[in-house]
């Protein structure tokens, strides 16, 4: 029979709830336990699909083509795992079913509401993934902040899974803010006595609570926690913010988390193994000489919006034994005309990602070109490959011409152009071209060298509408574009890179959503491998975008 851990937020969203779920996962997988996590989002979106990054962060898609809170990501890099579409669950989904439901005349003439309906389809899906899964422990992240109007059926959820399934088979963990006050250098405790208040009177009564701050928390103030909260003196765990979020799981199991949630939920009791993970962060705490990396986008004032990439790189990094010094580029910046930012002409790599829409495309256009000029160690993500296309495109055909469809319609060079099977779609909304797709790799060519030689079809992530068109492969082949990895029809450019230079290679898809801490994607890792090697003149910027403008 499965277990539940539901994890909620109090007092301030952003206090690393999904970290901290991620890590609790990594601690119990640690003892042999499986484990499977879903993240109940209250937003009226069926997904974030279509929500600005700026919004939402990145988009993560799973295996099975679903787009996912990025927490999805941590998860999966935490816990090592692939996700499937049941561990999203929105107030959007479960609105539109129930909805849906009521018109085709199931609920019988009853009155349809919160409470049962909308509740029991909830539990239906936190049953549907344990089903599925069949993991001993199903990690449920209830999004954000307890007393949220949105948050309250999910609430009531959670509290009816305890009858439904048995008081001995779930677990309640609160995850709150300990403020710092600095004109007394006090931590108070307050707002999480006030924050557990409402979660009780949502009928839950926490059985642990983790306790984020940015300053070292007292005895006195676990006592005090524990008494005004109602939980037991071991089951407050301070979390103290630390330098890289790979650390937490060992902060949870040196306050011992790990045995307390097996002992309370009667799971075996097998000493964890976190030796590869405590190795890693290691590695992490050592000092290691930098890479200089340049990431140029149109979303970098939120660094989440990118948030597997900049963890993809971290995980190459350490790899190499090298930490990365990311420098985020605004796109739109780099279409002013003057010099290029220190940063760029100092950058031992470049990097462009996926996006969508027209702003900030030229920015990435002369970066692209710079790299291909000056032999600079390139990865295009998604959009960063159709934008390499384009970019080589207008050099071989001497013309600023080529273009996508997506950005200029008319074109008169569409090398990059809508794939068919869009044609006719209308809603934009879990449309696209998803999930994971087969690749076949062309041997000789560096992407068959980065996967390896007993590697011949590989399983990738993918999101997006338009492709490279066929019509140019025959040119651009000619003038030095090596079309390294194929779908197995032959028809779809998945890989592309360029003959001639260090290391200049571009994905349709995003191996960003596939690296872990401990075995960094193979593309990732051999950018920087070969960014590493390259010299440059001038300083290694570590400042952040509004120090370069
Ligand atoms: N906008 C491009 C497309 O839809 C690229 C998408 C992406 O980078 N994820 O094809």
């Amino acid at each position: 029979m499965t277990k539940y851990i539901f994890v909620t937020g109090g007092v301030v969203s952003s206090v690393g709830k999904g970290i901290t779920v991620a890590s609790i996962g990594t601690i119990l997988k640690s003892r042999g336990i499986s484990v499977s996590v879903q993240k109940l989002d209250p937003y009226l979106n069926v997904d974030p699909g279509i929500m600005s990054p700026y919004q939402h962060g990145e988009v993560f898609v799973t295996r099975d083509g679903a787009e996912t809170d990025l927490d999805l990501g941590n998860y999966e890099r935490f816990i090592d795992i692939e996700l499937t579409a049941d561990s999203n669950v929105t107030s959007g989904q479960i609105y539109s079913t129930v909805i849906a439901r009521e018109r085709r005349g199931d609920f019988m003439g009853g009155t349809v509401q919160v409470i049962p309906h909308v509740t029991t389809e909830i539990k239906g899906r936190l049953r549907q993934l344990a089903q599925k899964s069949q993991a001993e422990v199903v990690l449920v992240e209830v999004g954000g902040t307890v007393g949220d109007i949105e948050d309250q059926p999910f609430l009531e959820a959670i509290r009816q899974m305890r009858n439904d399934v048995g008081r001995d088979n779930v677990l309640y963990i609160h995850v709150t803010l300990v403020p710092y006050i600095g004109s007394t250098r006090e931590l108070k405790t307050k707002p999480t006595q006030h924050s557990v208040g409402e979660l009780r009177r949502m009928g839950i009564q926490p059985d642990v609570i983790i306790c984020r701050a940015d300053y070292p928390i007292s005895e006195a103030i676990r006592d005090k926690i524990s008494l005004f909260c109602d939980v037991e003196r071991r089951a407050v765990i301070p979390l103290v913010t630390v330098d890289s979020i790979y650390e937490v799981p060992l902060v949870l199991e040196e306050e011992s988390l790990g045995d307390y949630l097996v002992e309370r939920l009667g799971l075996p009791a097998a000493k964890p193994d976190l030796a590869d993970w405590r190795h890693m962060v290691g590695c992490l705490r050592e000092s290691r000489d930098p890479v200089s990396i340049v990431l140029v986008g149109k979303y970098v004032e939120l660094e989440d919006a990118y948030f597997s990439v900049r963890e993809a790189l971290c995980h190459a990094g350490l790899f190499h034994g090298r930490t990365i010094n990311l420098t985020w580029l605004h796109s739109e910046e780099l279409e002013k005309n003057g010099e290029l930012p220190i940063a760029l002409r100092s950058a031992q790599g470049i990097i462009v990602p996926g996006g969508f829409g027209e702003r900030g495309i030229e920015g990435m256009i002369k970066t692209v070109r710079y790299a291909r000029e000056n032999k600079i160690p390139y990865f295009g993500l998604c959009l960063g490959m159709q934008l390499m296309i384009i970019e080589f495109a207008r050099y071989a055909f001497a013309s600023d011409k080529p273009h996508s469809t997506e950005f200029d319609p008319a074109t008169a060079y569409p090398v990059i152009s809508l794939m068919p099977e869009q044609k006719l779609v209308s809603d934009k909304g879990g449309t696209m071209r998803l999930g994971n797709h087969p690749c076949h790799l062309v041997p000789d060519t560096r992407a068959a060298a980065a996967y390896g030689a007993e590697q011949k079809v590989v399983q990738e992530r993918h999101r997006h509408r338009f492709e490279f068109n066929n019509d140019y492969r025959g040119t651009l082949s000619q003038a030095g574009l090596v079309f390294s990895g194929l779908s197995p029809d032959g028809r779809l450019a998945e890989i592309c890179e360029l003959a001639g230079h260090p290391w200049m290679l571009a994905c349709q898809f995003h191996p960003e959503f596939l690296s872990r801490p401990n075995r960094p994607h193979p593309l990732f890792r051999d950018f920087i491998g070969a960014a590493k090697d390259v010299l440059r003149e001038g300083a290694q910027p570590t400042l952040p975008l509004a120090a370069e403008e």
